[in-house]
């Protein structure tokens, strides 16, 4: 089969780990990338195309208002940069100094990962809350609401909540003392979809900005992520991020999202400006969160299901090893297949299998994130329906040689 990487000689991947950036996120939809070539054919006027954009966010998550990002750490970035200026030009000008404004984020120790570099970026410090004693196998208890409380001050920009089926301290309680204080609660949902119903679920509990990927299960171009949630913040991020190099007598922002009236004056080109997002994204973005959010959560899980109920299929009478369809407690939507490896009999490690695969013909990449268990996962976001055969397939070839 040829394709547009083979002239480029670039090996396509089979992607049995998920919509990860390191993998190039997943395979669009037909529509999406149509209606991509069909924004590509024309010009707009982009804070005109993000209002526009910010109604159907709106409408599907139930926030007071919406913008497309770059990504979901796009929009922690602009998000954290938001509730650190607030609607203050000024301000918006001066990051990533923070001299004079409130320059700190809190965020439960349990909490951390790569991804709050977007956060530290804006100029902020991240003030990590309470200790992560669970993590400990003695231990039951991680941050708790009081603790948050309690570090709130007069330098807290807000408090960042990365959101996960374990999170602690629960959101509701992290809102309800950040709200106490006057301060706002950013949620990192970028991966909460599905289930579709996460869409509201987190600014209903009471966030003021939620972030989600645009190229996970979304569907959306790799490039895209979604911002929602208080107007007043997301016209600050939106201020952020826009191209301003404008004549004070040209700006006509559209006032649906951004209101002139309580504006100074038109701020510079913001800390989100390296982050910028093309119409093409938009649009594409916008196509398959519409679809994502009209498909039948059943037909969904369906769909997964089938592909991994092949990919156990095609692993019959594998020599060494188990595969087994698992539908974990805490992501019942994605059905995902753990093989477990007898890795003694196999002569090779999980670890061993999943780097034979990755290096072999075809290019197959699995999840490892559990092969110091011996198990090797397989989940079915990005994988084609003729794939979990190949899969089966090189499964076969790889372990039948230690046979
Ligand atoms: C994937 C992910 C991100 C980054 O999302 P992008 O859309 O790639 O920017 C941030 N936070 C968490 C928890 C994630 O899983």
């Amino acid at each position: 089969m040829s394709n547009i990487y083979e002239k480029l000689g670039v090996r396509t991947v089979i992607n049995a780990v998920g919509p990860a950036t390191r993998l190039s996120g997943g395979v669009m939809r037909p529509e999406v990338a149509d209606a991509m070539r069909q924004a590509s054919q024309h010009c707009v006027d982009m804070a005109e195309l993000q209002a526009a954009a910010s109604a159907v966010i709106a409408r599907l998550t139930g926030a007071e208002a919406g913008y497309v990002t770059s990504g979901a750490a796009a929009g922690l970035l602009i998000g954290t940069a938001a509730c650190v200026t607030g609607l203050d030009p000024l301000a918006m000008n001066r990051l990533p100094d923070t001299t004079g404004l409130r320059d700190e984020v809190l965020i439960p120790r349990s909490h951390r990962n790569f991804y709050d570099h977007a956060i530290r970026t804006t100029g902020v410090k991240l003030i990590e809350v309470g200790i992560a004693d669970r993590f400990s196998g003695a231990g039951v208890r991680d941050t708790e609401a009081w603790e948050i409380a309690a570090a709130i001050g007069p330098r807290t920009a807000a408090v960042c909540y990365v959101a996960y089926g374990h999170s602690l301290p629960p959101l509701e309680q992290v809102v309800q003392v950040a709200h106490t204080a006057n301060v706002p609660v950013i949620v990192d949902a970028a991966g909460q979809l599905p289930p579709a119903a996460n869409l509201r679920h987190f600014i209903d509990s009471g966030a003021d900005l939620v972030a989600f990927s645009g190229g996970k299960a979304i569907g959306g171009p790799q490039s895209s992520g979604i911002l929602c949630g208080r107007r007043d913040l997301v016209s600050a991020a939106a201020l952020q991020h826009l191209d301003q190099d404008i004549l004070p007598e040209l700006w006509r922002p559209p006032a649906a999202l951004i209101d002139r009236e309580r504006l100074p004056g038109a701020p510079q080109h913001g800390i989100g400006r390296p982050c910028k997002v093309g119409k093409e994204e938009i649009v594409g973005l916008l196509t398959a969160l519409e679809l994502f959010a009209a498909e039948d959560p059943e037909a969904r899980r369906e769909r997964w299901q089938a592909l991994m109920t092949n990919l156990v299929e095609a692993c019959r009478n594998l020599p060494h090893a188990h595969a087994q369809l698992v539908r974990d407690r805490k992501r019942p939507e994605i059905p995902v297949v753990h093989l477990d490896v007898d890795e003694e009999a196999a002569g090779m490690t999980a670890l061993e299998l999943v780097a034979q695969l990755q290096d072999g013909t075809p290019c197959i990449h699995a999840n490892p994130s559990d092969v110091r268990d011996g198990r090797v996962i397989f989940g079915p976001l990005c994988l084609q329906p003729h794939e979990p055969e190949q899969i089966g397939r090189r499964l076969h070839q790889v372990l039948g040689q230690q046979a």
